[in-house]
């Protein structure tokens, strides 16, 4: 999962504050060279980190902070408002035409995602505004890029337009502009080659196809994974083709993140969608707060519930969300949770979206598998309706007719109701949307 040891270093640097009342400049210091060393090891760009530390400094030596009874919590809300700040402040949405069609370009090097994210994005303009795209196989290069496209467009019943390998990709693009109009396509996404490096010959074929189509968006596809040299990629395309946004693929594999927070900075450009998976729903929309407050493991809640909504049971997501609000959130809903959790692909991803959960030294090495849901869920059916419904009835005579019901140990037992009841609490706190659930993610 990306950012594992950039939360991991964060959260122990701003942990040692915590054991000091006050702090003093040069606790400061030292945590900020911490924070420092984190960044760099994440490959974050060296000029971001440099700005980035010399921010929350300035800022946490103010007399606010030093003078704060809750210090680490100060530094925190600094270190995330910052966060936020490098990667863009907000979201930033997709350009679009004031009358149809609006053309998309997707650009990027091989094997980046270019591909894969044209039907992504195909199938979330469909699914979010009912929208009619329609893709232009303009990859003439690489092996089966053609076919690659078709197979998608047919899996997300979105239609292709192709000429084979053999024709000039900028007659391919024109032909297809021509048919998308002529169809009225409300948007027209254009997948054009990669190289394994950047090279003249691709982006003048690039800059042709944008004198040609006039673009609304040109997306540049990264691969997250690459660090420092998707930036600079990213950074090459964007001389060449003053690209409109970034798409940063990947972000579910083991990468270190250093991406996400250098590319806003260097290119200027925003990142506009994130790809988690391989799946043509795995794509979502870039909200830097909500990958900030990942960075900081302080979970995503939100991204959480979309992701439940758009796949899954939306009456159940919605129903979540709200008892969330509400607070409350009882056994009955963290069994439905576990359900549908179980259907949304990797569970260590899926948990480390929920507040608490990345680095939690409770969950280190709690290796989650399908069994342990399975586990939870039998002493949860061994509970009484009341029970569920009410955690706090749970008293040492119940949880051992619990233990016996279920045949799990009742240590067990008893770790699942505390690791519940942490969720619930941190739920409330991060459901009213400010840091005062911080102290308990912060470990220890
Ligand atoms: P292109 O050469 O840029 O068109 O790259 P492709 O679209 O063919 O993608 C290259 C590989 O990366 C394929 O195996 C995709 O399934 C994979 N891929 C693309 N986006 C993601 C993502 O967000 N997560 C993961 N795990 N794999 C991805």
């Amino acid at each position: 999962m990306a950012f594992e040891g950039l939360t991991e270093r964060l959260q122990n640097a701003i942990s040692k504050l915590r054991k000091k009342g006050k702090i003093t400049e040069s606790d400061v210091k030292e945590v900020m060279r911490e924070i420092r060393l984190a960044l760099l090891e994440a490959d974050v760009n060296f000029k971001v980190v440099k700005d980035f530390v010399k921010t929350v400094r300035t800022r946490a030596v103010g007399s606010e902070v030093l003078e704060s009874l809750t210090p680490a919590q100060q530094i925190v809300s600094i270190v995330n408002e910052e966060l936020i700040k490098v990667m863009g402040d907000e979201a930033t949405p997709l350009n679009k035409s004031p009358k149809i069609p609006t053309i998309i370009m997707m650009v990027g090097l091989q094997g980046a995602g270019k591909t894969t994210t044209a039907g992504k994005l195909a199938l979330k303009l469909k699914n979010e505004e009912n929208a009619r795209p329609l893709m232009i196989a303009a990859d003439v290069y690489r092996p089966a890029a053609v076919d690659q496209l078709k197979v998608v467009g047919e899996s997300i019943d979105v239609p292709v337009f192709e000429m084979g390998t053999d024709v000039d990709p900028v007659e391919i693009v024109r032909r297809g502009l021509a048919l998308g109009r002529e169809k009225k396509n409300d948007y027209i996404i254009i997948d054009t080659a990669g190289r394994l490096q950047i090279d003249e010959k691709l982006m003048d074929e690039l800059k042709n196809i944008k004198e040609l189509a006039q673009p609304n968006e040109i997306l540049l596809t990264i691969d997250a994974m690459t660090g420092q040299n998707a930036v600079e990629v990213a950074q090459g395309f964007n001389d060449q083709l003053d690209v409109t946004g970034v798409v940063l693929t990947k972000l579910d594999g083991d990468t270190r993140g250093g991406a996400a927070l250098s590319v806003r900075t260097v290119t200027g450009k925003p990142i506009k969608f994130i790809g988690e998976g391989e799946k043509s729903t795995d794509l979502d929309v870039f909200y830097p707060d909500r990958m900030a407050s990942r960075i900081l493991g302080m979970g995503d809640m939100l991204t959480l519930i979309e992701k439940a909504q758009r796949d899954f049971d939306q009456q159940k997501a919605e129903e979540m969300a709200e008892k969330m609000r509400a607070n409350t959130f009882d056994f009955n809903d963290f069994i439905d949770q576990l359900e549908q959790v179980q259907k949304m692909g990797p569970l260590e991803d899926i948990m480390k979206m929920i507040p608490g959960m990345a680095n939690n030294p409770a969950l280190k090495n709690v290796n989650v598998d399908s069994k342990d849901i399975e586990r939870t869920k039998a002493v949860v059916y061994s509970m009484t309706p009341a029970e569920r419904e009410n955690p706090d009835l749970l008293n040492p005579s119940r949880r051992r007719r619990i233990a016996a019901g279920s045949g799990r140990p009742i240590q067990e037992v008893n770790r699942m109701i505390k690791q519940f009841k942490q969720m619930q609490d941190m739920m409330q706190k991060m459901s009213k949307g400010n840091f005062a659930g911080m102290e308990g993610l912060l470990g220890n």
